[in-house]
This record gives structure tokens, C-alpha cells and sequence, in this order.
């Protein structure tokens, strides 16, 4: 019975991946998202329903396209095994249906803000107010176990302390340095994050990303490939830290403060 259950819920991830990797292709692009199949890239032919399936296809395809062999990106099936993995992993750590939804809507918003912006530099704007949105509600719920900050005053001062923080430094680069430090973009994605953990989460959870964003710069910059005007990602870097906030924050400023 057990087995049964896992294999469900990863069963359901594996079509939550499949659903996030259609937003991560088309969102950046305006594309609708709920209507029209997709299509091959190149060939533009449309990809049947047993072409589609997650995970099996990609395998017995080999992660090419049907019709004209062009190489179908290895992320696809990353993004679908991951989803269908942390389900699991969620449907075990979780006792109670409605955390675990919870949970699972911040992950796959987190998964498609995560690639979208790691490639096209941009996050688009119902995400992170689909983050914001749950970040206010979740305040309401009967069930208060997850790791969040569970008040509503503490969640639109640390979503306003965020946005603001964000928009000081951009303010600042641009004024001292005539430089695009991040983008509104992060502003809302920081926003978002202050709503689900309250203001205090707001200093560390930069300071994570900062330190994160500058171990993986600095190679390219001692290797003099990358100078100190090219354009980072900073959302990854966020999401990461604040995954880490979630089950060390306390933690942290429990050791903080002694
Ligand atoms: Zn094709």
C-alpha cells in the first residue's frame, strides 16, 4: 500500500515536472501556457502524446526529436526526475495534506523561476506574484507547522523590507556606477521571500546569495573570462539561500544571538 502511495505521488511530480518545463519553454517567450501542444524547436511538427510522456520518452527517444533528430535538452528530464523526486521526499517530511501542497506550489514555482531566469536573465512577473499570493495567504491557514513566519504583519513588512533593499542597491549601482546591479525582477522574487520568512530572514538570506553569486563568478573573473559589468542570474542564487533559510534560519540566529 506504501509503494503504491510513493509511486502516486511521484507519478503526480513527474506531471507537475512536465507542466513546469512547458512554463520554463514558453513563459520567457509570451507563449500561452495552458493551450496547444508543443512542438519540435526545429521542425515545428507536434509532439504526440506518446512522444510526451515523462521521463519514458525522453529515455526511449533518446532525447532526440522523432522527426528530425534534433537533440532535445537533457534539462527536460532533469526537471521532470526532480519534481517527481522532492514530491516524494515532501509527501514523507509532510503530515498533512495541506502543507504538502503548500510545499509543492513554492517548489514548482521555484524550479521554473530557477531555469528561466538562469537563462534568459529575467523572471517573469506572475511567478513571483503567484509567490507573493501564497506567501500573504499561507498566513490564514488552520495548520502553522512549516517553517514559515505564520503573521500577516510580519509578511508584508518583510515583502516590502525586500522589495525596497533590492531596489537600493539597484538604485545605487546605477547612480554610483551607471551599472544594472539585478533587476526588478529580484526585487519581487525578494519581496516574495519576505512574505513567506518575515524581515528578519531578509539580511541572511542576502548575505547567503551574495556569498553563493560571488563563488561562482569569481573563476571567471580570476580567469579574466567574465569582467565585473557582465550580467549574473541573482534569482538561483536567491531560491538556493532561501531553501537553506528554511530549515537553518533558526538556527543560525539562534547562534546569532547567544
Ligand atoms: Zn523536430
Amino acid at each position: 500500500m506504501f509503494t503504491f502511495e510513493i509511486f502516486t505521488v511521484f507519478f503526480i511530480g513527474l506531471i507537475f515536472g512536465s507542466f513546469a518545463n512547458v512554463c520554463i519553454f514558453r513563459l520567457p517567450k509570451d507563449k500561452t501556457i495552458f493551450f496547444g501542444r508543443s512542438n519540435c524547436p526545429k521542425c515545428k511538427k507536434k509532439i504526440s502524446w506518446y512522444d510526451n510522456i515523462p521521463l519514458l520518452s525522453f529515455i526511449l527517444l533518446r532525447g532526440k526529436c522523432r522527426h528530425c533528430n534534433t537533440k532535445i535538452s537533457a534539462n527536460y528530464f532533469f526537471v521532470e526526475l526532480i519534481t517527481g523526486v522532492f514530491f516524494i521526499v515532501i509527501y514523507l517530511f509532510t503530515n498533512n495534506y495541506f502543507d504538502f501542497v503548500l510545499i509543492n506550489l513554492i517548489l514548482i514555482i521555484f524550479l521554473i523561476i530557477f531555469f528561466i531566469d538562469l537563462k534568459h536573465f529575467i523572471i517573469p512577473d506572475i511567478l513571483n506574484f503567484s509567490l507573493i499570493f501564497l506567501g500573504l495567504l499561507k498566513n490564514f491557514t488552520p495548520i502553522k507547522n512549516l517553517n514559515f513566519n505564520y503573521d500577516i504583519e510580519q509578511s508584508i513588512i518583510g515583502g516590502a523590507v525586500g522589495y525596497l533593499t533590492i531596489w537600493i542597491i539597484i538604485f545605487l549601482y546605477k547612480k554610483l556606477k551607471n551599472l544594472d546591479a539585478m533587476g526588478l525582477g529580484d526585487a519581487k522574487l525578494m519581496a516574495a521571500i519576505g512574505t513567506f520568512f518575515g524581515l528578519k530572514s531578509i539580511p541572511l538570506i542576502l548575505f547567503f546569495s551574495s556569498i553563493i553569486a560571488l563563488l561562482i563568478v569569481l573563476p571567471s573573473l580570476i580567469n579574466k573570462t567574465r569582467n565585473l559589468k557582465a550580467e549574473i542570474p541573482f534569482g538561483p542564487y536567491i531560491l538556493i539561500s532561501s531553501c537553506f533559510y528554511y530549515f537553518y534560519g533558526d538556527k543560525i540566529y539562534q547562534i546569532l544571538l547567544i
